[in-house]
This record gives C-alpha cells, structure tokens and sequence, in this order.
C-alpha cells in the first residue's frame, strides 16, 4: 500500500489522551512528522519519548486552543522544526454534560470555548500557512453528536454541529477558491477515553460510564480513520466518517 503519511508534518491538538494520542502513535509509525499539542505537557513529554524510542519523529508544545496566541504559538512551532506543515487534527474537546435544567453554565462555557473556539482558534492559525503553501489539510473531531440530539447533551451536541457546518463550509470555500485545502470531519460513537472524566454531574456520569462499558471500542479504530484520511492521493478527498461501535445502536 502507498505510504502517503510518510515525511508529513501534522499537528495534533488534544494530543496528550484518547484519540488525539492514539493517531500520534499510528500517525509516527507510519512516519509522520509530529507536533503535538495540549495543556498537561508531562503527558505529551511521555508520548514523544516513546515515540522517538521507537524512531519515530515527534515534539511536544504546550498549547491551550482557547487561546489565539498558544494556536499561533504551535503553528509557528511546527514550521520551524519542519519547515511546512501538512495537516492539523482539530481534536481538543470537553464533554461535561448534564441536563440544562441543572444550569452548569460554567461547563457550557468551556464546551463552547474549547470545542468552537478551539477549532476557529487552530483554523485561523494554521490557514494563512496552507494558503501560501497552496495545500493543507484539515481534520476535525465531531461526534455521533454532532449528528443527532441526545438528552443531556444540549451543548456538547450544540458544539458538535457547530463543527460539522464549519467543517462543510471551509471544504465548500476552499474549492471554490482552489486552495487545496482538503478537509475531513470524523463523528465518532462510544471510544473509550479520559472523555468521561470530565463529567460531574453524578446522573449523568453513571448513566454514560454503563454505556460505554456496554459498547466503547478502542481510540485506535479512530486514528485509523485519521490514517485513512491523511494517506489519500492529493486528489481525493472523503469528507465525512461515522465510526463507532458495531453493536452500538
Ligand atoms: P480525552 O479526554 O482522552 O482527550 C481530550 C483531549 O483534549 C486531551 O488531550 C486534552 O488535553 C485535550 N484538551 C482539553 N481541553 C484542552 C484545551 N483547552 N487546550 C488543549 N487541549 C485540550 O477524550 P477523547 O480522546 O475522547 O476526545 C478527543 C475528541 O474526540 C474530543 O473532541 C471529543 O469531543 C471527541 N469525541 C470523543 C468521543 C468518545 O466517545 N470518546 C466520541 C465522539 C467525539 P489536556 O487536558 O492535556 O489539555
């Protein structure tokens, strides 16, 4: 099979747990070249070590997407050690939810901070990049959610569609405008992460832990997704994966 990952730069963000590691450690296998992003920077030290251990080329960048300056700061980052950059995996994002009754409006927040604002905040960084290299490609993490509604997760949802229209819009633009810039948007299901942690509301937690012990399947099957995505010809695109569960209904 072709190896069109190889020598490719990538940004990851969300890149220190779940699916943004998991498609740091494939996409380093397949010899990318990778520059990956989050808050807890001892997590994403331990990441690239293992990573370089097993030859592979990776740095880490602390970086927080609620922040135009720590976007820019990855952007730059990644063109220094490597020169240009190929892709960015719009991954970060936070799940706390609950009913709206319970008016956690700290938490709808930090879901629309970190889960629209992270993706505009990386979008705006890295475009201007893939503009002047008349190339790029853009993946991000949605969700089943982003898709359908579900109770309890009236924001989270909310985000999700909001990356899905975003998603939609860059790909439609930058044909028109003959950018080159591919994009691919992901809605994973049920994938067993640190996702769940972020939960406090006690009903909520105890109800989606049951589920996702009935059905998670592995941050693995999502970054071969992420794989698949990256290593198409430059004349292809597939704009759109649903991956979960197969016994998930
Ligand atoms: P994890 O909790 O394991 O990973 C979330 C990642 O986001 C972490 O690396 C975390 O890093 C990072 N993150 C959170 N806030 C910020 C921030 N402000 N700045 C930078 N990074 C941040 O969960 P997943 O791997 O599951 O989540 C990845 C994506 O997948 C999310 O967008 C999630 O919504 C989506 N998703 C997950 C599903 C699932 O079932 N697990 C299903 C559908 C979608 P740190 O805390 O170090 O900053």
């Amino acid at each position: 099979m072709d190896n069109n990952i190889s020598g490719k730069t990538v940004i990851i963000t969300g890149a220190s747990s779940g699916i943004g590691e998991a498609t740091a450690r494939l996409l380093a296998a397949r010899g990318a070249r990778l520059v990956l992003g989050a808050r807890r920077e001892d997590r994403l030290n331990t990441i690239v070590e293992a990573i370089r251990k097993d030859g592979g080329q990776a740095i880490a960048q602390a970086l927080d997407v609620t922040s135009p300056d720590s976007n820019a700061a990855i952007v730059e980052r990644a063109k220094a050690e490597f020169g240009r950059i190929d892709a960015i995996f719009l991954n970060a994002g936070l799940m706390p939810n609950s009913p709206i009754s319970a008016l956690k409006t700290d938490e709808w927040r930090q879901m629309v901070d970190v889960n629209i604002s992270g993706v505009l905040n990386g979008v705006a960084a890295v475009m201007p990049t893939f503009v002047a290299q008349k190339s790029g490609h853009v993946i991000a993490t949605s969700s089943v959610a982003g898709l359908k509604a579900y109770p309890t997760t009236g924001v989270y949802c909310g985000t999700k569609w909001f990356v899905r229209a975003f998603m939609e819009v860059l790909r439609m633009e930058s044909a028109n405008e003959g950018t080159n810039i591919r994009t691919a948007t992901i809605y994973p299901a049920a994938i067993n992460t640190e996702l769940l942690d972020t939960i406090s509301h006690a009903g909520v937690s105890e109800g989606m832990r049951a589920l996702y012990n009935q059905y998670g399947i592995a941050p693995e099957r999502v970054a071969d997704v992420v794989a698949y995505a990256l290593n198409l010809p430059a004349d292809t695109t597939v704009n759109e994966f649903t991956i979960g569960p197969a016994n998930q209904p």
